[in-house]
């Protein structure tokens, strides 16, 4: 299943804005675990109804694929934050010795950076001077990797959060095959998750800032297109006697 965004990703040209930031790009995450979690679980329910009417089994298949897309996307999302913080802390280390060894060449960088900005060569020279007396690293972090060494990305909080978006997400899907007559269980789950994508496709493309038509347009498209997949297999596998 597809992968989320790396739940971190700072906006290093944006340091007034980190904490706001920092936010969209959690609920972004959120989102993109949900509907990762509509979709995966729709496929799969879809696919077992289509062959099966049998509640038990499709409750059993639901329960079991959430739980295996909920740990899939809390390891995946571990593994990916984990290397990010590792490659983050890798560079704070090398830009604190740098600070030691060549403190000179230090200021001179930092200063050049604000100078890019478009301060002054006198201006930046100062900002950095007292940026540098006040916590050159934090300042050198800041300005050269765009990163705030305190708040680097908990991989942990970034596994449990993917899991749980997974599982509310996955969660419409089961209770939409499940809830309703059997006769009308896959169309209810059809339309129910169809009705999903497009809210939360709608909410991340404006929480993205891009066009909302055609984000509802891929994400509604291609969670029927895995619907139906499914459902063709279900319905093969029905009329084999599988
Ligand atoms: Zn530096």
């Amino acid at each position: 299943m597809a992968r989320t965004t790396s739940a971190s990703g700072a906006h290093p040209h944006e340091p007034h804005g980190d904490g706001f930031a920092g936010k969209l790009n959690w609920l972004r995450a959120g989102v993109l675990g949900a509907n990762d979690g509509i979709v995966s679980t729709a496929g799969l329910v879809v696919g077992v109804a289509a062959a099966t009417t049998d509640t038990a089994a499709l409750f059993t298949a639901g329960i079991a694929g959430i739980s295996a897309g909920a740990i899939s996307m809390a390891v995946g999302e571990y593994v990916s934050v984990s290397t990010q913080r590792d490659s983050e802390r890798a560079l704070l280390a090398k830009e604190r010795r740098e600070l030691r060894d060549e403190p000179d060449y230090e200021l001179a960088e930092l200063s050049e950076i604000y100078q890019a900005k478009g301060l002054t060569p006198e201006t930046a020279r100062k900002v950095a001077e007292e940026l540098t007396a006040h916590d050159a690293f934090t300042a050198h972090a800041e300005a050269e990797l765009g990163l705030n060494p305190t708040e680097l990305t908990n991989p942990w909080q970034a596994a449990l959060s993917s899991a749980v978006a997974f599982t509310l997400g996955a969660l419409l899907p089961l209770l939409a095959i499940l809830l309703p007559p059997v006769t009308a269980r896959i169309p209810v789950t059809f339309a129910a998750v169809l009705a999903a994508l497009a809210l939360t496709g709608s909410v991340s493309a404006g929480l993205g800032g891009s066009s909302r038509g055609r984000a509802v347009l891929r994400v509604v498209v291609g969670g029927a297109l895995a619907m139906a997949v499914t459902y063709g297999i279900g319905q093969l596998a029905d009329v084999a006697g599988i």
